[in-house]
């Protein structure tokens, strides 16, 4: 399989080169160039296998040129360190609606999933070519902590994660800052997170320094993440019956990436009654699919469900070129036009074509406490914010049954709101219970591109 720009204008790659490469020359995404069909009788057989085993069958047509044991080793070494066995289990809430648990990881979110196994592919393919990466990222808390656990104790690869002083929360700070490993660095910087992507799109930019250093990067946009997200989808329908059922999937949704796997899972034959997409206030998505095609960007707010606090979402790019028939001069117009005009929007075609294979809702932050109330009041279970509102969608859209909603957090990862709706503070499990005691190492830096630059050459002159 070969990997195809959204943009049309980048060399294709093959699955190891589009893994280190992330975004395309061109400033496109990489695609498959098909989509790899499951039969009926593969979809059956996943329900018998592993999480872990299930994971590298699916992902192998994807991932042709990596060793097919050497790929079952990586899933294997990957969800060993998850602390459900199922690793992506199933529970009931009742009245047809299934709450998929995807946040038994090391850091609580459904992040884990991708980025476990994001550093086992790096390690495999950088061992074999001989070489070592710095992987540089800027958060705004979840995804730092998933990229530092998915990198601690890698050969290959050191980390760098910026993230903005004292402007996240003490677990997020801690669970970046406590990891016991020599080839990860946690920088405060005295700024903003925005300051902290400008920071590392700085870095990128400096071509001596990225060559020196050998820059890489772990973000959402990378096809390993994504690939990695179809498992569950599947997993989660066969569980359910699937080839002989169809199944209803409801999104926590903010850069598009699980929605997005969940329509690669569909594209690849699995039988799906509807795939929806929820959103906060942050409703960029919503507004397309429910706004007549419109893809306009809005202001940031600040949300229960903050990871889902995006308005560019990077991966619907992905979708956008398939709802062009792959024409990447199409794509290329639409994003010149949301760079100049702050938006655009795709023809009435282009907008049936998305409907067919989504529904949309957003939920306001009313709406999403008030389901955290709810659920725990009718089921006893408690979900965390971004859970609640693809809850809510569910029940307002009320697709044919079984409905599987994506638990995308614990709930103890945002025990406030959780506390807020409920008046139950979440506890942490076992695995993290000592965080608080935890020694932390970080360095404060200045927002500035001299003194972080100097920072990782200095770390890197001693390694
Ligand atoms: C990242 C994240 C999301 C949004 O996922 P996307 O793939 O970016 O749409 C939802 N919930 C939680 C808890 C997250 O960390």
């Amino acid at each position: 399989m070969r990997y195809i720009s959204t943009r049309g204008q980048a060399p294709d790659l093959a699955f190891e080169d589009v893994l280190l490469t992330g975004l395309a020359r061109d400033g496109g995404l990489y695609v498959p160039d098909a989509w790899p069909q499951l039969t009926p009788q593969a979809i059956a057989a996943v329900a018998e296998l592993s999480f872990a085993d299930a994971a590298a069958t699916l992902i192998a047509p994807f991932a042709g040129d990596i060793d097919r044991d050497a790929l079952s080793e990586m899933t294997r070494r990957a969800y060993a360190r998850f602390d459900h066995q199922a690793v992506a289990p199933l529970r009931e809430l009742g009245d047809g609606h299934w709450l998929l648990e995807l946040f038994h990881g090391p850091t609580l979110a459904f992040k884990d999933i991708a980025m476990q196994l994001l550093g086992q592919l790096f390690d495999h393919v950088l061992a074999q070519r001989g070489e070592r990466v710095t992987i540089v990222g800027a958060t705004s808390g979840d995804t730092g902590s998933a990229a530092i656990e998915a990198c601690r104790d890698r050969e290959a690869i050191d980390i760098f994660v910026l993230y903005p002083h004292n402007r996240v929360s003490e677990v997020q700070r801690r669970q970046m800052t406590t990891v016991a490993a020599d080839n990860v660095h946690a920088i405060a910087i005295e700024g903003t997170f925005d300051d902290c992507q400008a920071l590392v799109k700085a870095m990128f930019n400096d071509h001596a320094f990225r060559d020196r250093q050998r820059l890489s990067a772990v973000n959402s946009i990378n096809w390993a993440r994504v690939v990695a997200q179809i498992v569950y989808y599947v997993t989660a329908a066969a569980a359910l019956g699937a080839p002989d059922r169809q199944v209803s999937f409801a999104v926590p949704t903010g850069n598009f990436g699980c929605a997005y796997a969940g329509y690669a899972a569909a594209r690849m034959g699995l039988p799906m009654a509807r795939l929806i997409v929820a959103t906060n206030r942050n409703d960029i998505l919503h507004r397309f699919f429910d706004g007549g095609g419109s893809y306009q960007l809005g202001p940031v707010h600040a949300t229960q469900s903050p990871s889902m606090d995006i308005q560019v979402a990077s991966n619907f790019e992905r979708l956008l070129f398939d709802l062009a028939g792959r024409d990447g001069a199409t794509v290329r117009g639409w994003m010149a036009e949301l760079s100049e005009a702050g938006g655009f929007r795709v023809g009435n075609a282009e907008l049936a074509e998305a409907r067919r294979w989504f529904d949309s809702h957003r939920v306001d932050e009313d709406s999403t406490s008030e389901t955290i109330r709810a659920v725990h009041a009718d089921s006893g279970v408690l979900v965390d914010p971004h859970t609640a509102v693809a809850v809510r969608a569910a029940r307002e859209l009320a697709p044919a049954a079984p409905v599987v909603v994506l638990g995308t957090a614990h709930p103890a990862k945002f025990p406030d709101a959780v506390e807020r709706a409920t008046g139950v503070r979440p506890a942490l499990p076992a695995h993290l219970a000592d965080l608080y005691q935890r020694e932390e190492r970080f360095t404060v830096l200045p927002n500035t591109l001299a003194a972080v630059e100097a920072h990782i050459e200095d770390i890197q002159s001693k390694a």
